[in-house]
């Protein structure tokens, strides 16, 4: 017959091998560096002690009345057993917290609010353990937990019952709770192991309370921790095996762990990561990208333990930042950054690489993964301003992709439309007309010139935002309704980029030949600044497109530093002055002195003066007092729809 110690002593070997092998494999896999890899080992540890006490407890039990010193040993070793199995269910629970991303949050709490309620419930887990461990480490004094009887005997106090079963239920349970919370952010193989180590934990304490005497429960918990190893602790499939950081899947699994858990996380993006040609030797051959990525990420792994280091898309990293305050995460980013500026070692040869870093506070600037992989992703524009990205420059950044995005697809959906607005001669009648560009886009709703004209202008879409304006003008023009009611031209703006560009003339003839509108009801407007670059070739344009009969303005006069003698010999029919110039008037003596100046000076030069930004009865006024022309402005009527536009001329004339 086969006696349950015997039975017993084999379950307990079988247990310690598997501990034993456990932990060979996690050392033998580095997996030793991050606090849950510190905290399985110890698990592991743990139970092997306990294990062991199984193995060297059945052979003394035999001889524990005969031998003195059999007896001694037997009680060490139970001694031990007990304070190593009080410390399974704890050390499990934080394990849990770590793989479940919600101790990183405790941390942070303790940095940042410690108040008295926040200190004792996240220390009353700590407080109930060091109790324990007092109570057992006492026990020969008071035998709460467990004693032997004369006969030698084997006997539990109501401790054991207290201390370690219902103390490690409490710590299971308070387990099960956290796993559940973040049930959605763990994988699915992690799920189904953690899952399994809990069956087999239960399944091994309903044995043993059964059949006392079979010591099933530690073979058991150690099966259940290698299914954990197995799936929890190997992280191939968070791996990025090539470069030896964690992956895509990874980041976003931590990323959406610490949302979830309210832990406030910065992450370093670092992109673009391009070798720079200029640097690269003549023969240099073919510098593979994955070993650029990997010296990059060696570089990454000075700055950040590498299990904070993500290879998130082509050349692309992030580095997750927890416990960090905005000084410590920017001195990281600025790090980073400059390291770039330096020379890098790419299998053997020298090189510069390009690249970006952006540094996203969350929840603040990123509230969930997809804003961190669309900010991370941005085309980064040119006049972006050196340095790490971070706050406002990333808001601008994703706004400004936004709108490039908008303006791409504009044309094609009819985001565009032109607005009128109406001029004035300074009596009041009606003068002419501004056409000016709106845009809707379906998702960023209405967005004004200033922003999108730039923009289109670097994309290389303006010829075509600006022939469609010229388009409409005609088209509105060659009906003949503005000028029944008193508009004689309608005034458009164009981009020096365009005028500059050879063709252009042609190309508006094309437009405005084709639409039956009159030349002598068309008129462009450039900006002083613009027409500042290159006076020979714009008075050429100019001259070109006045023999032609359209009308030529100057637009926002006032705001450059032109050569004013030059300027004057284009040969504009009006000269607009910028509102700005309006408004200093309003606020200072200089300002004031600045507009009569400018006004009168037009004048001297026997051309016309049309003001821009008149909101006011004063305003106007003043400007009819100082002897401008022509008037635009809110005061009268803002840009407005074709439709609208008409009515109003109507109304007024
Ligand atoms: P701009 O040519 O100087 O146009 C005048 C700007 O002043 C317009 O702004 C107009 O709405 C605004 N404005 C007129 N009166 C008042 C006023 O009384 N108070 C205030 N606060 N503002 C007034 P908008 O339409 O936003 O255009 C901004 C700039 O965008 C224009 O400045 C022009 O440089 C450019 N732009 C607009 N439409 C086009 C276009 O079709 N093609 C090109 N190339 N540029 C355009
Ligand atoms: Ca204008
Ligand atoms: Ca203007």
């Amino acid at each position: 017959m086969i006696k349950f110690t015997d039975m017993s002593m084999g379950l307990s070997i079988a247990a310690l091998l598997v501990c034993v092998t456990d932990l060979i494999f996690t050392i033998m896999d580095k997996r030793t560096g991050k606090p849950q890899n510190k905290f399985y080992i110890l698990i592991m540890t743990l139970l092997g002690v306990s294990a062991a006490h199984g193995v060297i407890s059945a052979p003394l039990d035999y001889i524990k009345m005969t031998s003195e010193s059999a007896f001694e040993t037997l009680e060490v070793t139970r001694y031990l057993y007990f304070l190593a199995h009080s410390f399974i269910a704890p050390v499990f629970f934080f394990y849990i917290s770590y793989v479940t991303g919600r101790s990183i949050n405790r941390n942070i709490c303790w940095r940042y609010n410690r108040t008295a309620k926040n200190i004792f419930t996240d220390l009353l887990p700590q407080i109930i353990l060091v109790l324990t461990v007092i109570i057992i480490a006492s026990n020969p004094f008071h035998h709460w937990v467990w004693y032997y009887d004369v006969q030698r005997d084997f006997r539990r106090g109501f401790g054991e019952f207290l201390l370690v079963y219902a103390q490690s239920a409490v710590w299971m349970i308070a387990s099960f709770v956290l796993l559940m919370r973040s049930w959605n952010i763990l994988s699915k193989n992690r799920k189904n192991a953690i899952a399994f180590c809990y069956l087999l934990v239960v399944l091994g304490i309903v044995i043993q309370l059964i059949f006392k005497n079979i010591r099933i429960e530690v073979l058991m918990e150690t099966l259940g921790f290698t299914g954990v190893l197995l799936f929890v602790e190997n992280e191939d499939e968070r791996k990025d095996v090539e470069i030896a950081v964690y992956n895509s899947a990874a980041f976003s699994l931590d990323i959406s762990a610490a949302i979830k858990n309210k832990t406030p996380v910065k992450v370093i993006i670092v992109r673009d990561i391009e070798i720079d040609l200029s640097s690269v030797p003549f023969v240099s051959g073919q510098t593979d990208t994955v070993s650029l990525s990997r010296t990059v990420a060696d570089l990454l792994a000075e700055k950040v333990e590498r299990y904070y280091i993500y290879s998130i898309g082509h050349r692309t990293f992030a580095l997750t930042l927890y416990n960090k305050s905005d000084d410590e995460a920017l001195k990281t980013a600025n790090e980073i950054y400059e390291r770039f500026e330096k020379i890098w070692d790419i299998n053997g040869s020298d090189v510069y690489l390009d690249s970006a870093v952006m540094l996203i506070d969350i929840p603040e600037r990123a509230k969930d993964i997809n804003d961190i992989i669309y900010i991370s992703e941005c085309p980064i524009p040119e006049n972006a301003k050196k340095g790490v990205m971070r706050g406002d420059d990333l808001n601008w950044i994703v706004r400004y992709s936004a709108v490039e995005a908008a303006v791409t697809r504009g044309l094609a959906e009819g985001s565009f439309e032109v607005y009128y607005q109406p001029t004035y001669n300074i009596d009041k009648t009606l003068y002419g007309a501004e056409a000016l560009l709106r845009m809707h886009d379906k998702e960023l709703g209405n967005i004004y010139p200033d922003e999108f004209i730039p923009i289109a202008e670097k994309l290389g879409l303006i010829d075509e935002i600006d022939s469609f304006v010229l388009e409409e003008v005609c088209r509105l023009l060659a009906t003949g309704e503005p000028q029944k009611y008193g508009v004689g031209h309608i005034n458009v703006n164009l981009s020096v980029i365009e005028c500059m560009k050879d063709g252009f003339i042609d190309h508006i003839m094309k437009i405005v030949d084709k639409s039956g509108a009159e030349k002598h009801n068309i008129c462009f407007e450039i900006t002083e600044s613009a027409a500042a670059a290159d006076y020979e070739y714009l008075a050429q344009v100019i001259d070109e497109l006045k023999n032609a009969g359209f009308l030529f303005y100057i637009d926002d006069f006032g705001t450059g530093y032109s050569n004013i003698s030059s300027l004057f010999s284009l040969g504009a029919d009006i000269i607009k002055i910028d509102k700005s110039v309006l408004w200093g008037a309003q606020k200072d003596e200089l300002g004031m002195v600045l507009l009569s100046g400018t006004i009168s000076m037009v004048k001297g030069m026997r051309k016309k003066t049309l003001c821009e930004g008149v909101e006011t009865i004063e305003q106007l006024d003043l400007l009819k007092e100082l002897g401008c022309n022509y008037l635009q402005g809110y005061y009268f009527a803002k840009p407005l729809p074709e439709g609208v536009f008409l009515e109003h001329i109507k109304s007024v004339s």
